[in-house]
């Protein structure tokens, strides 16, 4: 499998949107893998996580045709992850299919806010549920639920192929102990993972700052389902978190983790 993060930052990206802290100003001044869209990946081409408000710029960036798509799987409703809105562009008077060959996998919050919008909508929308595995196109995709927004259930992705493991985790926060009992039964080869709050910590607990991912770490480590062979790639970093690329790059290293950025390509498993 290959993976390619589209988007790596936050809700309001990096530089923030309307900030000015350290680490936009530096990202302003420098570049490079300090700019951070929002969280959007693709694997090996046609399976599409999320479909944030930067998507449009991130296709074209990276030279991609969004008909290549044959599933788009969201995550949760949160607006940095479901631009709801830049669904009707698949649609006619857009474009001159009358169909968009691509599923919708989506929890019931986002299911239900498509349905409402798109009422005579021809897609194929399915309802994906935590811990609840089911099949696309050879992969076999099992969410496994975030500790994130209260009351919905927010999804991290595991993916399977051909023997190789990846789990996309965005939005985690410190996952129920549900969460953790049911990633006994994997092993990851790749394990893409939230750091949103990076050095800084705030009041909620939706999301892991550096303190919790080292908690995090450890215990799959403890529970097998991650060992010295597993990539660790972080995400969603925040402007707020008060940390640059380089600096995560030295802050990560003793977790056996690197930062992501926007662009990355990973291959897991044949050919990596
Ligand atoms: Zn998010
Ligand atoms: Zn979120």
């Amino acid at each position: 499998m290959e993976i390619r993060l589209l988007g790596t930052g936050g809700a309001d990206g990096i530089p923030g949107f309307f900030v000015n802290d350290r680490v936009s100003a530096y990202a302003r001044q420098f570049g490079g893998k300090d700019i951070r869209t929002r969280c959007g990946a693709l694997i090996d081409g046609h399976i599409k996580i999320d479909l944030p408000p930067d998507t449009f710029c991130q296709v074209q960036r990276d030279g991609l045709n969004t008909r290549d798509w044959s599933a788009l799987i969201f995550t949760h409703s949160h607006d940095d992850h479901f631009a709801v809105s830049e669904i009707q562009y698949s649609l006619i008077p857009f474009t001159e299919e009358e169909e968009w060959p691509c599923a919708i996998y989506a929890n019931e919050t986002v299911a239900g806010r498509i349905a409402e919008r798109y009422p005579q909508w021809p897609i194929e929308l399915r309802v994906s549920r935590s811990f609840e595995s089911f099949e696309h196109s050879g992969y076999l995709v099992t969410p496994i639920k975030a500790n994130h927004i209260p009351g919905e259930d927010c999804h991290n992705l595991i993916f399977q192929k051909d023997g190789c493991t990846l789990l996309y985790g965005t939005d985690t926060g410190i996952w129920p102990e549900e969460t953790f009992e049911a990633l006994k039964g994997f092993f990851l080869d790749l394990l893409i993972i939230e750091c949103t709050e990076g050095f800084s910590r705030s009041d909620y607990k939706g999301h892991l700052n550096l303190d919790d991912l080292t908690q995090v770490i450890r215990r799959l480590h403890t529970l097998g389902t991650i060992n010295q062979r597993t990539r660790i790639v972080t995400t969603h970093h925040a402007s707020s978190g008060n940390a640059t690329h380089d600096e995560l790059v030295g802050a990560l290293a003793p977790l056996g983790a690197e930062p992501g950025f926007d662009g990355m390509v990973i291959k897991v498993g044949n050919g990596a």
